[in-house]
């Protein structure tokens, strides 16, 4: 068996990794890059619009053989989750190339082309792949954990071939809503002598650094919600199914009335079976606001239909003007001029739930305007996605494999800190498992 890391060995995002074993081969994640080598962020509606030889030129496409580029193809692309950082340049991929990933990854990428310009998941590629059910492709063994993470359907990747084990952690953390998923990983790996640990490191750096979990998260959100004086306006991606479920206990336990949007109604439908999250349009509660935009654009996306039966639910600006303090009403930028004509209702609090580093943009310092105007208040209300320093420890030190291989990390260096047995790679190069 031999992994390549075709790119995320000195980066956050980009995750593309292939490992081959007798005549198969598999791409683990085929991530849209969020960053130049020099650490300065990539303008990714940009690289969207660009053309496959584009990309190639720019090197943001790896030249790998049958997948981007003229040969014989892979067995499969396993995608962990539907963040674009993993998921992002699938649409460059063979059309033949069969696509594994989860029912929950593939509901998220569904969304996430509907309402977010994300990556489409072709149905006729798709093959679903559910946790603790191993599957055959080509000469590999493949078994699928769930792991948490803030998204939902988030999957590592086991990987078996020729008396060779392999795991893939995707990206995940032990700070969530799901610690049995972290523990339940650990129980069913560590048994398995893995030879190999390719394991995200986020936060490998910031080794002082560690925020709340997602329990203490929805404790202080119900506080800030609960003080707030007028309209609270929540602002977190309805694909981080976690921190809605959050953001909906909190609205319950003040007694007030949650506003979804329809990116976000849409979510709350598709996962309700097999989650616990409510109905919008049978629970009492609950309401779907349709933002301007979406109503002009939904029709041409044939969302129409889908829609119809959740109009009882729906509610209107001016409904929620008359009664602000009522309601907790997912927010976004955009619905400022379109929605709102430019003035929020008094005292509005805006719980800001996402990467500080997006607040620097234009949209959020004229949100911040809008807010000072009437008396009102941003607060960010956040916890990372990703395992803090701390549990990365605890997590290789339970996992017990040979040989750890850092991905998904601007310092991959700082993991021989704290694990002993860690192998650097660099972009492109191979470790083979004899
Ligand atoms: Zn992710």
């Amino acid at each position: 068996m031999r992994i390549t890391i075709h790119r995320g060995t000195h980066e956050i995002g980009g995750n593309c990794i292939e490992i081959t074993a007798g005549n198969s081969r598999i791409i683990l994640d085929v991530g849209m890059p969020l960053f130049k080598s020099e650490g300065e962020p990539y303008d990714t509606a940009n690289l969207k619009r660009k053309s496959k030889q584009e990309l190639l030129d720019m090197g943001i496409l790896p030249k790998i053989p049958g997948l981007f580029v003229e040969g014989q193809q892979p067995d499969a692309i396993l995608l962990s989750h539907a963040h674009e950082d993993h998921t992002g340049l699938i649409r460059h991929s063979e059309a033949e190339i069969p696509v594994y990933a989860s029912k929950g990854t593939s509901k998220m990428m569904k969304a996430g082309e509907k309402f977010a310009l994300q990556p489409t998941l072709p149905r006729s590629r798709y093959h679903e792949i559910n946790s603790d059910e191993p599957v055959q492709i080509g000469d590999f063994k493949l078994t699928a954990y769930s792991v948490d993470h803030s998204i939902f359907g988030a999957q590592a990747f086991l990987v078996e071939a020729e008396g060779k084990t392999v795991l893939y952690s995707g990206d995940l953390r032990m700070h969530g809503r799901k610690p049995g998923m972290h523990r339940s990983l650990i129980e069913k790996v560590s048994i398995k002598k893995l030879d190999v640990l390719l394991m995200e490191g986020t936060h490998i750096g910031h080794t002082e650094y560690k925020g709340s979990n997602e329990y203490e998260l929805e404790e202080e959100i119900t506080g800030l919600i609960k003080s707030a004086p007028g309209l609270i306006l929540a602002s977190f991606s309805p694909q981080h199914v976690d921190r809605l479920v959050g953001f909906l206990r909190a609205t319950k336990k003040s007694g007030k009335v949650f506003v979804a949007d329809a990116y976000t109604a849409f979510v709350m439908r598709l996962i309700a079976t097999e989650t616990s999250i409510p109905k919008p349009e049978s629970t009492e509660w609950v309401k779907v606001f349709f933002p301007k935009f979406f109503l002009e654009s939904y029709e041409r996306k044939g969302m129409k239909t889908f829609f119809t039966f959740m109009n009882p639910a729906s509610i209107g600006v001016e409904e929620i003007r008359s009664d602000p303090s009522k309601y907790v009403m997912l927010f976004r930028p955009s619905m400022l001029d379109s929605d709102f004509n430019g003035k929020l209702p008094d005292g509005s609090r805006c719980l800001y739930s996402r990467w500080s580093g997006y607040l620097e943009q234009k949209e959020w310092q004229n949100t911040k305007a809008k807010l000072d105007q009437v008396n009102g208040d941003l607060i960010e209300v956040h916890t990372s996605g990703h395992i803090y320093a701390d549990d990365i420890k605890t997590l290789v030190k339970a996992i017990k494999a040979k040989t750890v291989i850092p991905i998904h990390t601007f310092e991959a260096e700082r993991f021989a800190n704290v694990i002993p047995n860690v192998k650097l790679l660099n972009d492109g190069e191979s470790f083979p498992l004899a």
